[in-house]
Formats: C-alpha cells, structure tokens, sequence
C-alpha cells in the first residue's frame, strides 16, 4: 500500500501529505454532490493542493486547516470560472446563494449557510447532506 521506492527507506506518509490527500478527496467529494466534477474543475482543485502544500510547508501548524483552505480555493476558482458553489440545499426559496466553510481557519471545516444560519455538512459530506436526491 504504502510505497517507499523513491527513497528505499521506511518512511510513512507524512501528516502533510495524508492531509494534502484528504483535502482532495473531501474537496472532490462534494464537487462530485454538485455534479461539478468535470475534468477542469479536477485541475483546480490540484492546483489549489499543490498551493497549499507550499503554504503547510512554510507552516506545518496549519496543516489540520488544508481541507477548509482548499475548499475555499476551489470555491473561489469555480466563482471566477463557473459561479457560485456549492448552492444552499438548505433553503428552497429565494435567491440561490453558496455556501460558506467555517472556521475559515480552523480543523473540521463546515459548510454553513449564513441566510439560513446552519451548519449544512462537514466539507465533503455534502452529497449526503442534500440527501442524495436531485430535487428535478
Ligand atoms: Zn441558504
């Protein structure tokens, strides 16, 4: 499972980089919830990895905060490309509106909605928050 070939010596994966891996996989999760997951968004998100593997690196205390920063990237790249996302599930009327992760720097990132006021899911969860039903 764990491949060592580059160095020949035992090291484990580090902290960084299983936290660099599930920010991927939680980030990717919920782009696939949105059906947003098309092979230019995939890219975005592994640049947003890539930056933030620079940014741990300068500061290792931060590395429980990659899964929200790389949400919050791959949010801000999808507005300049796409628009917004993820869109509230929680509030069926009215203008539709995206989510926000809090803490916006902190461990165990959420998806809120300010409107409505709730924490939504835990960032890659969302599939499940919006019950797993596409409402058309
Ligand atoms: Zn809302």
């Amino acid at each position: 499972m764990v491949k060592s070939a580059h160095n020949g010596c035992m090291d484990p994966i580090s902290p960084l980089e299983q936290a660099l891996h599930a920010a991927r996989a939680l980030v990717l999760a919920d782009l696939v919830a949105g059906e947003v997951a098309e092979a230019d968004v995939v890219s975005m998100v592994e640049e947003a990895v890539v930056q933030r593997r620079w940014w741990v690196e300068q500061w290792p205390d931060g590395v429980e905060y990659v899964s929200g920063l790389v949400a919050q990237d791959v949010q801000d790249a999808l507005l300049e490309r796409y628009g917004r996302w993820p869109l509230c599930p929680v509030c069926g009327s009215g203008d539709p509106h995206a989510l926000d992760v809090e803490p916006e720097l902190g461990p165990d990132p959420h998806w809120v909605c300010h409107k409505a006021g709730v924490k939504v899911a835990a960032v890659g969860a969302l599939g499940s928050a919006a019950g797993g039903t596409p409402s058309s």
